[in-house]
């Protein structure tokens, strides 16, 4: 026999848990289903230094608003997580974590719908589907027919070629041609995308990789790049890194 539940939402980001407080409000039954834990999507699938869009003060949610000091600042992203921990806590949202909806359909009475799910089968009224909005990346047909040695690549690979040149500055002995290869093509791919943070992030690594293999130059001109694009964007904990940087080149 599978669980019967009156309405199942699917994704506990910020669209599931604002729908699950206006169902509490209006006494409907219902549960919230999440694959992960609160806010997933900002745990484990995005870059560190990534803040949230608006200003403080546009976090509200349904019978919740932002509480802080600052206002005018911006969200990190353990903040934001933080605040829609809150949240599910606050308005006591039925969520069910570490439960991934893996199928969806129509009952045979097509009078409801059969979730299966990671932990068992249920059996719903209505379902909601909240499991966030451009997941997949979209990659134009045109790219098969480019030629084959043209290097492509999808937009969330830009911080692994990023990583890339960080491993290869930080071994005993940089390898500067492999590492400046993948930093720039992270750079290029970032600026494309406008990923400014990513971009920032991309000439701090090959200011530290020109300074540490005694290209002063090359070094200071990236990490002044990086040091008014992080003023800019008022990231500070890197923006003293860079400084940092610079300051030894001298
Ligand atoms: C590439 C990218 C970059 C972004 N950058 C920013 C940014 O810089 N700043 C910003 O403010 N916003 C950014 N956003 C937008 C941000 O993702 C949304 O504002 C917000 O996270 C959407 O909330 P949501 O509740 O709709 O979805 P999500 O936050 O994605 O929540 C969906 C939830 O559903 C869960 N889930 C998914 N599939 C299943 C399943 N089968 N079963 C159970 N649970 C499931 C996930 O684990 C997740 O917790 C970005 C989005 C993308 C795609």
């Amino acid at each position: 026999m599978s669980e019967v539940i009156d309405t199942v939402i699917v994704g506990a980001g910020h669209a599931g848990l604002a729908l699950s407080c206006y169902l509490t409000r209006n006494g409907t039954e219902h549960i919230v289903l999440e694959r992960g834990n609160v806010a997933e999507r900002w745990r484990t699938e995005r870059w560190d230094s990534l803040v949230f869009q608006f200003p403080n003060w546009s976090l509200q949610l349904p019978g919740r608003a932002y509480q802080g000091t600052d206002p005018d600042g911006y969200a990190s992203k353990d903040e934001f997580i933080r605040f829609l921990e809150d949240y599910a806590s606050i308005i006591r949202a039925p969520v069910r974590c570490d439960t991934e909806v893996v199928g969806l359909r129509e009952a045979e009475s097509r009078r409801s719908m059969i979730l299966e799910t990671t932990r068992g089968v249920i059996e719903a009224k209505n379902v909601v589907v909240a499991t966030g909005p451009f997941q997949a990346p979209k990659i134009p047909a045109l790219s098969r027919d480019l030629p084959r040695d043209l290097f492509q690549i999808p937009g969330d690979e830009a911080a692994a070629l990023y990583e890339l040149g960080a491993i290869r500055t930080h071994v005993s002995t940089p390898d500067v041609a492999q590492a400046g290869a993948r930093f720039q093509e992270a750079l290029t791919l970032a600026d494309e995308l406008r990923m400014r943070p990513l971009v920032a992030h991309c000439h701090l690594g090959l200011g530290k990789l020109y300074r540490r293999t005694e290209k002063p130059e090359q070094a200071h001109e990236h990490l002044t790049t990086a040091l008014s694009m992080y003023r800019e964007m008022d990231m500070r904990f890197y923006l003293k890194q860079a400084e940092a940087e610079r300051g030894a080149l001298a």
